[in-house]
Order: C-alpha cells, then sequence, then structure tokens
C-alpha cells in the first residue's frame, strides 16, 4: 500500500487526498492522466495553504531524476520532483551552479517553480526566471516540450499546477562560484527606512530579518567574490562575531555558514542546509510582495499596526526580487520588495494577524506569495495576463483535471479564458 500525504511539511495544512499513485516512467504518468478525471501533483509539500490539494494524488517520487548538462554547458535538465539540494549536488561536480536559491534547498523545482518561489537579490529574478524549457504531461496524457521563446513559454513557467504535470525541467546554468556571507546586528528601523534601497543593495543577495520589535533587526549580506574587507558596521548595525539562525534562539548550525569565509555558491545562498531541520519546522508562513517604490511605506504601515500580529511571529524577512515576464508572476514588470512572516503554527491567530496585514498593505499593491497563507480571494484579479493564462489552461487541460477548488477560487474565479 503506497504513502497517501496527509498533511504539508509544516502540518499546518491537511490535504483531504484519498490516494495517491506513484508512476515510474513518462509513458505511466501519460497513461494515468488519460484515464482519470481529477489529479493533483504533489512535489516536496512545502506550500502553506490548498493549492495542492485535492483528492487524487499524484508523486513523481519513482521517476528517477536524471540530470542531463546540456548547450555546452549553459542548461541542465532534470526530472521537475528533484530537490534544489539533489541538483546542486549534481551541478557541483560539473562545476556548474544556478544563479540563487530559496532560503532552503530541500524544495522540488516543479514545485517552486509553480508559486514562484524566490531568493533575494536587486537583480535576481525568482527561481522561475531560470527556467529554459519544460515538459508537461497535459489533460489529455500527450507530452508537451516547450521552450523559452515559444508561443505561452512565459505563461507556462509559474504554473500554480494548473496547466499539467511537469516531469522534466530545463534550467540555464552558469560556472560555479562563490559566496561569502555575513550578519550584522541592530539595525534600527529608522535607519533601515532611510536606507532600505542602499541596504537591499549592499549585496549579491540581502535578507533583513527582524521580529517587529523595538529594533529591526539583522541584515545578511551574501557576497558574491569581492576584494573588499567587510565593513565593521553596516547602517548601523554591527558585525556579528559568532553565528546566527534567521530565528533567535534556534541552533546556527541549522544556518548555512557565516563570517564571512567563501565557500560553493550552494552551502551559502539558501539561508538552511540540507540535511537539517530548516526554519522551524512548527509554523506557518505569508508574504506579500510590493512594487520596489512603495517598500518603505508598506514596510511603516505595518510598523503602525505591529501589535496586532508581532506575537505570533517566529521571524519576519525583508528581501528584493527582480521584475521578470512570467504570466503569473508577483513580479510581472516589477521589481518587489518582499515582506516575510514565518508564524507560530496557529492557523486561527495567523488568518486574523494576515487580515490586519492585508488591510494596512492594501494601498500598495501588494501581491500574496501563491504557495503562502492568506485570505483566499480573487487574487488571479490583479494580473493582466490572467486572460491569457485562462486560455492557456482551456488549451491545455480543457476538462479541469488539474484544478481544485483554491485554484477556481484564487485564480480564475470571474475569468472567462
Ligand atoms: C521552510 C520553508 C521555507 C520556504 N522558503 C521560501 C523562500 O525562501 N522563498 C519562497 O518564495 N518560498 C519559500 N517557501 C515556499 C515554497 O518554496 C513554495 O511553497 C513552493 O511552492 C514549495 O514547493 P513544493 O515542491 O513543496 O510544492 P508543493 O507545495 O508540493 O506544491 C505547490 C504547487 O505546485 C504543484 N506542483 C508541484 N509539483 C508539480 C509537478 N511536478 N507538476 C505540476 N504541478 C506540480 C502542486 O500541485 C501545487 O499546485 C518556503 C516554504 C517552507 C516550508
Amino acid at each position: 500500500m503506497k504513502q497517501v500525504p496527509a498533511a504539508n511539511w509544516a502540518e499546518s495544512f491537511h490535504y483531504r487526498f484519498e490516494d495517491c499513485v506513484y508512476p515510474q516512467c513518462l509513458d505511466a504518468v501519460s497513461e494515468i492522466v488519460a484515464r482519470v478525471s481529477s489529479i493533483k501533483t504533489l512535489g516536496s509539500r512545502h506550500s502553506f495553504n490548498a493549492i495542492a490539494d485535492g483528492r487524487h494524488a499524484l508523486s513523481l517520487a519513482e521517476l528517477p531524476v536524471d540530470p542531463v548538462i546540456e548547450a555546452n554547458g549553459t542548461q541542465v535538465t532534470v526530472g521537475g520532483h528533484c530537490t534544489y539540494g539533489e541538483l546542486a549536488l549534481f551541478l557541483q561536480r560539473h562545476q556548474r551552479a544556478i544563479h540563487n536559491l530559496a532560503s532552503l534547498p530541500h524544495i522540488s523545482i516543479s514545485g517552486a517553480i509553480a508559486t514562484a518561489t524566490h531568493g533575494s537579490g536587486d537583480r535576481n529574478g525568482s527561481l522561475a526566471t531560470v527556467v529554459s524549457g519544460l515538459e508537461i504531461v497535459t489533460g489529455d496524457g500527450s507530452v508537451v516540450r516547450a521552450a523559452r521563446g515559444d508561443a505561452d513559454f512565459d505563461g507556462m513557467v509559474v504554473h500554480l499546477g494548473a496547466l499539467g504535470i511537469v516531469t522534466r525541467v530545463t534550467l540555464d546554468v552558469q560556472s560555479a562560484f562563490e559566496v561569502a556571507q555575513c550578519v550584522y546586528e541592530g539595525l534600527a528601523w529608522d535607519s533601515l527606512l532611510d536606507n532600505l534601497d542602499d541596504i537591499m543593495a549592499s549585496a549579491y543577495s540581502v535578507s533583513v530579518f527582524t521580529q517587529w520589535a523595538e529594533t529591526a533587526g539583522t541584515i545578511w549580506l551574501k557576497r558574491t567574490i569581492s576584494d573588499d574587507a567587510w565593513p565593521a558596521e553596516l547602517h548601523g548595525a554591527s558585525r556579528a562575531t559568532i553565528k546566527r539562525h534567521p530565528i533567535i534562539g534556534l541552533d546556527p548550525q541549522n544556518a548555512t555558514d557565516q563570517l564571512g569565509e567563501y565557500g560553493l555558491w550552494s552551502d551559502r545562498l539558501a539561508h538552511f542546509k540540507m540535511g537539517f531541520t530548516p526554519s522551524s519546522g512548527a509554523e506557518i508562513q505569508s508574504e506579500f510582495h510590493i512594487p520596489r517604490k512603495h517598500g518603505a511605506a508598506a514596510i511603516g504601515a505595518l510598523l503602525s499596526i505591529r501589535d496586532r500580529f508581532a506575537h505570533l511571529v517566529q521571524a519576519g524577512e525583508f528581501r528584493t526580487v527582480a521584475a521578470d515576464s512570467l504570466w503569473l508572476s508577483p513580479q510581472y514588470r516589477n521589481d518587489t520588495l518582499s515582506i516575510h512572516f514565518t508564524w507560530i503554527r496557529d492557523q486561527d491567530a495567523v488568518d486574523e494577524a494576515v487580515r490586519h496585514i492585508e488591510q494596512a498593505l492594501s494601498p500598495f499593491m501588494a501581491l500574496p506569495h501563491w504557495g503562502k497563507v492568506f485570505t483566499p480571494r480573487h487574487v488571479g484579479a490583479s494580473y493582466e495576463k490572467l486572460p491569457d493564462f485562462a486560455r492557456l489552461r482551456n488549451s491545455m487541460d480543457p476538462e479541469r483535471k488539474f484544478s481544485n477548488p483554491w485554484l477556481e477560487e484564487v485564480v480564475f474565479a470571474e475569468s472567462k479564458g
């Protein structure tokens, strides 16, 4: 009897799956899809809402991931269910790298690009932006292969699980590079708000972690090779002399190496190490993407209501993500500041806090992270390319085999396609 996944990774959301199939080859995936009327593909189950939910699940876990370097070392093609951690080990052996990682390497590639998962960096697009090819089993069981530049490709990458089963993904790769990380502590709110753009531009990837307390928190710089010495102070924050965990009080051993020592890109770009529990585990997450021009005002608006939510925060984080051309990306034609919350695992209290946050952020064109907790509503209406995405779904899944109530409510709602 094969396992039927009961809950997401954090055990904050319980699926209603009755069964789960584990095909072992592409033909079997096609045959299953052709036969069933409804199926949801599961990635690594790291989302926090009903995006992946359904009655019948499919897992690609028994398919080989088979990574292959292609196009003179500029691309890698790999099974969609491969995690970034597994991929990084393969790329290391070939001295190749991808441009960025999310906070953890444990997530699947297909699931991450489905929700426009991102790391940080003013010039770094989300993980979906380096997708240059896709293999997708569509609603009638046929296999579609599409590449960057093909019609509608920009609509297929941030796919929300709505278009088919993503069996292989091709990613742009580059020469392996080294990264070093330093943490700066004691950042004041005024200093953050007055220097937000400078701070976020001060390294290849920058995160500001906050507890929404009296001081803003810590700046985490991830630098690529630089001859400059690390400054002792950054906008009033002092360089940490011991390792830190993004969540105050947790063991820094689970966090990637710091203190300015250079090492492999894959050992520093994420916050959490493969092989260890990322983040805290008992948690819920939310995140809101704000156009950069509204960044400081949006943080200021949240500061003014922090008594409504700060007590539920394990860690907050500000990151930046570069604009892209992917239809359902929150960065579609917009550089964003992303305001993230790792909450304690109390769903009712978090839902209430999120309602206050959404109200405070409403003047700033905030878009929620597709895979995290927000108040369910027709978010798709905020995306100018939604009608095109609905048309694409009509062509790839006319019978709605890959749909679920979350997609219909949050994404499509009134869209006629
Ligand atoms: C500890 C933690 C840290 C995180 N850090 C970050 C971060 O730094 N940045 C960020 O942006 N997000 C972050 N997230 C959120 C996470 O990256 C997203 O929720 C992501 O979508 C999870 O990928 P997954 O493989 O777990 O997908 P799942 O949650 O399993 O599925 C997500 C969606 O993808 C679909 N899907 C998955 N695989 C396939 C496939 N092969 N074919 C078709 N559809 C598929 C599912 O049906 C579903 O619709 C974090 C989450 C956790 C738990």
